[in-house]
């Protein structure tokens, strides 16, 4: 059984850190929300003072709102490069820049400490459940020692490459998803303008070539306007600007992510930012005047 350090207990990092815990790890938990810390310890985790005592464990796993955040507690006073043991893991499961990735695999491995990064899809759901899908980028060696973790967490778990490699696949992801949230949004609005059962079209979708996963766990709460997070839409926002930074890198054109990227960025703007990501729904609208 392994000691994990577990940083950002949040939506996502909450149920990740407790199914370690139930697995049998020693779970070393720190955030900067007591009562997220006092949920964990509930569960059956332990406290760390601060991220230099969660630093101190074999595998420190991060679950940080954004690349800033993660850099910080990374590389920052008082971090995790900075208390760490040579020959520690440490996995970042936040959503980063790919460049954000290889900065820390670099400084880490000047400490002799190795890493991985490691984000993960699937929603709160998919942590609560720990059916995550999760895209790995780092050494083959380091990966298969932490598969075991993985494996806690996610259903789906791949080794995509080296350093940076996982998160450019998650921001592939999240293009795919705010992309396929645009489309719903376009296809409700459309069915109800012209007078239709908005659930009631949505049903059909869903067993069709136009299903999805969107389809399938959100037609219902979006057709209710329903848009509790889950995933909020400023930590969208935060990840469609991570793929247009991406294509950029790669000399690529995406043009559908540039219009997804100002959609959600419009959403953000016009007050949702705290909403979930499906409330791309309410610009939806907003275009047609409804
Ligand atoms: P969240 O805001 O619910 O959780 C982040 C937690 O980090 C908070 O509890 C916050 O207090 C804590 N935190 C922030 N700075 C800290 C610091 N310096 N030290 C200690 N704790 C700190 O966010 P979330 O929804 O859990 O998302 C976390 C990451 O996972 C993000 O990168 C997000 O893009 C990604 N993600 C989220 C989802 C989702 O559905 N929510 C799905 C996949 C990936």
């Amino acid at each position: 059984m392994t000691t994990i350090g577990f940083i950002g207990l949040g939506i996502m990092g909450g149920p990740m850190a407790a199914n370690l815990v139930r697995a049998g790890h020693t779970v070393l938990g720190y955030d900067l929300g007591q009562a997220r810390v006092d949920q964990l310890v509930a569960a059956g985790g332990r406290a760390a003072a601060d991220a230099a005592d969660a630093a101190t464990a074999d595998v420190i796993i991060t679950m940080l709102p954004d690349s800033p955040d993660v850099e910080a507690v990374a590389l920052g006073e008082g971090g995790v490069l900075e208390h760490a043991k040579p020959g520690a893991l440490y996995i970042d499961m936040s959503t980063v820049r790919p460049e954000t990735a290889r900065r820390l695999a670099h400084a880490a491995a000047v400490k002799g400490v190795r890493t991985l990064d490691a984000p993960v899809s699937g929603g709160e759901p998919g942590a609560i459940e720990g059916r995550l899908s999760i895209m790995v980028g780092g050494l083959e060696g380091d990966f298969e020692e932490a598969r075991p973790l993985f494996e806690v967490l996610g259903a789906t778990v791949v080794l995509v490459g080296p350093a940076g490699a996982g998160q450019t696949v998650k921001a592939a992801n999240q293009l795919v998803v705010g992309g396929t949230y645009a489309l719903v949004a376009e296809a409700l609005v459309l069915l109800e303008a012209s007078g239709l059962d908005g659930k009631t079209g949505l049903d059909v979708l869903a067993g069709g070539l136009a299903g999805s996963r969107i389809l399938e766990l959100k037609r219902e709460s979006m057709a209710e306007r329903r848009f509790a997070p889950g995933f909020r839409i400023d930590l969208h926002h935060k990840d469609m600007g991570i793929a247009v930074a991406a294509a950029r890198d790669a000399e690529v054109a995406l043009p559908m992510t540039g219009l997804v990227a100002q959609l959600v960025a419009a959403a953000r703007s016009q007050g949702h930012g705290a909403l979930d990501h499906s409330a791309l729904l309410k610009v939806i609208e907003n275009l047609s005047g409804r």
